[in-house]
């Protein structure tokens, strides 16, 4: 399946520097930075800065070398924030892809969220 990934998304603009963003950590291939509408004191997307739509289209087409760089830098960003599970209290990975996953941007996300106690997320 082709993805058709459109350059006019939110976050294609926050990669070319269009609107500004509160950069956490910022890789070769990858870019974290805050959620704008925080649902968790922490909250950080962390996207590649190659054009891919979904977790998925990125896991199938992305190079060794921004997989390997964008996986390492999720492992910083939870390092940075002190979220995971190993040092912290825990956190959630998660990634919304397409219609039926709500995703309301289409440039693919990880979102990182931590620091309380968070609901169970199935419905
Ligand atoms: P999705 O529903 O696609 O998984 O999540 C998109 C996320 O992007 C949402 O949590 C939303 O708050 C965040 N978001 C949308 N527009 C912006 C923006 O302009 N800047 C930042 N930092 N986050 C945004």
């Amino acid at each position: 399946m082709a993805y058709a990934y459109d350059d006019q998304n939110i976050f294609a603009k926050i990669l070319r520097g269009e609107i500004p963003n509160d950069t956490v950590l910022e890789t070769e291939h990858t870019l974290a930075f805050a959620d704008i509408r925080p649902q968790a004191p922490t909250h950080v997307l962390v996207i590649p800065k190659g054009a891919y739509v979904t977790y998925d289209h990125f896991a199938a087409e992305a190079s060794d070398a921004e997989i390997v760089d964008f996986t390492r830098a999720v492992a910083k960003v939870v390092e940075m924030t002190g979220v995971g599970a190993d040092a912290g209290p825990g956190a959630r990975f998660i990634s919304n892809a397409g219609e039926h996953g709500v995703q309301e941007v289409p440039h693919f996300h990880l979102h990182v969220l931590g620091g309380r106690m968070l609901g169970r997320m199935l419905d």
